[in-house]
């Protein structure tokens, strides 16, 4: 699992343990384990939030991790062209490569601890795949991809891409130089990431050494997630147990704590996890496939608005997919 990491985590800045006579420790209020599913032209993902309820994931709608998988040649799959409206997705991969082209003249291609951004808003189409060589010669693929959600009066918003490398996102390390730290989004203790959202989120991915705790300021306006990529710990200072493919909810409080077990798995040595906040909208969700608004009727303009064409036409790119599929369904993306 590299996404960035570095030679001598004790030269990074440290975050403080956070003051106990200030610090209130968020607990877990519930855990849930992600069904494994398959996405677009038939990846396989855990789908991170089943089973959470939308009100305590809000400004979050929706979180898959993509594999961890090791494709055959000939095997690595991505996406076809596909419309989105009403949010915004995240991207960023641990392992492997993925291209992304759009409707809006955005794209990309992300690899080791790189992010994308998408703000579809008022419309986009896309395409999100692995590169052909990938392809034809199989290899290692592990991300995730984040929606968040966009209020009623930025739904609309301009369609809008973001390519972040790796080398920009901010470092930082616990106190014993027992976690990396990696802020991609947000501001944890001073350090702040580069990703912007319209919605205020704090992202970050953090590389627990065995038996390493970390503590971390975290705005208590925000709500707070945390998601087990790979390995086996704990969350909050009750220690309530988490291994990979599990989301914890944490209520409320301004300290966030998680902790690796003393003994990993030899194939993956480290407890890494995400850890998600954001300032929660409140407002209505009316979610079909790959469309998120306020009401039922925005929904269904969505998918007319999608019909006709108005949420733009797929470039003329020299080898690229030609056509469009049906809209996906309820469970499509
Ligand atoms: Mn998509």
């Amino acid at each position: 699992m590299p996404a960035v990491s570095v030679d001598d985590i004790t030269v990074l800045p440290r975050i403080p343990a956070p003051d106990p006579t200030v610090a209130r420790h968020r607990s877990v209020v519930s855990l849930t384990t992600a069904p494994s599913g398959v996405e677009g032209d038939g990846f396989p993902v855990r789908r991170a939030f089943a089973g959470a309820y939308l009100e305590d994931l809000d400004p979050f709608i929706h979180l898959d991790q993509m594999g961890e998988v090791e494709y055959a040649p000939g095997e690595a799959k991505g996406t076809p062209w596909h419309p989105h409206r009403g949010f915004e997705t995240v991207t960023y991969m641990l392992d492997g490569v993925f291209e992304h082209s759009d409707s809006n003249g955005g794209g990309g291609v992300i690899t080791n601890g790189d992010t994308q951004w998408m703000t579809a808003g008022a419309g986009i189409l896309h395409i999100e795949r692995p590169p052909d060589w990938l392809v034809a010669h199989g290899g290692l693929f592990h991300g995730f991809q984040l929606w968040v959600n966009l209020p009623r009066a930025q739904k609309l918003a301009a369609p809008r891409y973001q390519d972040i490398r790796a080398g920009e996102v901010a470092l930082a390390t616990s106190p014993d130089g027992g976690a990396l730290v990696r802020v991609i989004a947000g501001e944890v203790a001073g350090h702040r990431g580069p990703g912007t959202t319209h919605t205020p989120i704090t992202l970050v991915h953090a590389t627990l050494a065995a038996g390493a705790r970390l503590a971390l300021p975290w705005r208590a306006d925000f709500n707070a997630l945390v998601y087990a990529l790979a390995g086996h710990g704990s969350v909050g200072t009750e220690l309530r147990p988490a291994r990979m493919g599990q989301l914890a909810v944490l209520g409320p409080g301004n300290t966030l704590t998680v902790s690796a077990d003393p003994v990993q798995e030899s194939r993956s040595p480290t407890f890494d996890v995400l850890l998600l906040g954001g300032r929660p909208i409140r407002e209505p969700i009316a979610w079909a496939g790959p469309f998120v608004m306020n009401t039922r009727e925005e929904v269904a303009a969505a998918f007319e608005d999608y019909r006709a064409g108005r949420l733009g036409t797929i470039p003329a790119v020299h080898g690229a997919p030609t056509t469009i599929q049906e809209a996906p369904g309820a469970d499509g993306r």
